[in-house]
């Protein structure tokens, strides 16, 4: 495997590059705004395919990366299912889980720090953002924290893992870069307590300022994906969800899905949709590919929907650069779908 470990002096935050191997498809974890351009180049000298952009959660400290990243290079944006940030592609529930080539990240929600808080759990390591810090946990006080939740998080969630487990958290200001589960639990001092009431009296007593970023950052993050909704590109090419089942009907479209096997079994499909997983894009649209060969041999309008309607903006874009004339995509995704009662199939497991 593939791990680095990438520091923002400014923030103090910590960001995880993973990949299997060289030449294959990368996730990063955390990435900050003003850094982006390190992590394009870094990618690229180790001959890599940015697939997936992660947030542990909204941060109050830094500006993410991951609009800045997913415009660069068309990347998938991840975060929890509680995140109120307005367009992620990709929204994870706890027990399911973050997957390119080769890893797959166990997906453990742990609120506390913020209501969105996640933590990432991949073999011998947890990416654990600012739940867990080292010799510290990220504090309760603003942005829906609660320490009786943190201290849930902590004890019956990451303190379950084994005691070699590695802990890689989302920022450290001392410059530690890691430690592990077991030494946390025996000397990080915010865990040396016996009850939820006992954390909570702690992190009241603690009166920190609030981040220098909050102000700007919070707002930035909660809209990354503003962007790309206001494109020309993109809304002359998005269609309503009336527009979609009226097209639904005309028995002259094809829907494509392209979001990834578990999200079609968990929130179900548009009945007769194709389905083209958005990583595999690059090779369904090029000539040879599947969708290539649908749009010539079938004549019929193709219509692209994901879970909310990011990545088939992202689809539209490369498919009109490749050359494909009368591409749509269904605004909102297949959240909008639900929401309008649109016909449903559940998805048979594989
Ligand atoms: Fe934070």
């Amino acid at each position: 495997m593939i791990f680095r470990q990438l520091f923002d002096p400014t923030s103090f935050t910590y960001t995880y590059l993973l990949a299997s191997r060289v030449g294959g498809e990368a996730l990063l974890i955390d990435p900050v705004l003003e850094r982006c351009e390190r992590y394009l180049q870094l990618l690229d000298e180790l001959d890599l395919k940015l697939v997936k952009a992660v947030d542990t959660h909204c941060h109050a400290d830094h500006i993410t990366g991951l609009g800045r990243l997913r415009d660069a290079t068309r990347c998938v944006t991840v975060m929890g299912r509680k995140t109120a940030v307005d367009v992620v592609s990709m929204r994870v529930d706890d027990g399911d889980s973050i997957d390119i080539e080769t890893i797959s990240l166990r997906v453990l929600y742990t609120p506390g720090h913020t209501d969105d808080s996640y933590s990432f759990h991949l073999d011998d390591r947890v990416f654990t953002g600012d739940t867990l810090l080292i010799r510290g946990t990220g504090r309760t006080d603003f942005q829906n924290g609660d320490s009786h939740a943190a201290y849930d998080s902590l004890f019956n969630k990451l303190l379950t893992l084994p005691d070699d487990t590695l802990v890689y958290p989302g920022h450290d200001y001392k410059g530690d870069t890691s430690s592990t589960i077991g030494e946390e639990r025996a000397h990080n001092p915010r865990l040396q307590v016996s009850s939820a009431n006992e954390y909570a009296e702690i992190m009241a007593g603690l009166n920190l300022p609030n981040p220098k970023m909050m102000d700007v950052a919070v707002p930035a993050n909660l809209s990354i994906g503003q962007d790309l909704a206001s494109d020309p590109e993109v809304i002359a090419a998005t269609l309503s969800i009336d527009e979609a089942r009226a097209c639904y009907n005309d028995g002259n479209t094809l829907f494509i899905d392209l979001r990834e096997t578990g999200e079609r079994a968990r929130e179900g499909v548009i009945p007769g949709s194709l389905h083209t997983p958005y990583p595999a894009l690059d090779d369904a649209i090029s000539p040879g590919g599947l969708l290539n060969a649908m749009a010539m041999e079938t004549g019929k309008q193709l219509i692209l929907y994901c879970a909310y309607g990011e990545r088939s903006a992202l689809a539209l874009k490369a498919m009109n650069e490749a050359g494909f004339s009368d591409v749509r995509h269904l605004g909102g995704g297949m959240d909008a779908w639900k929401c309008a009662s649109g016909p449903l199939e559940q998805e048979a497991e594989a």
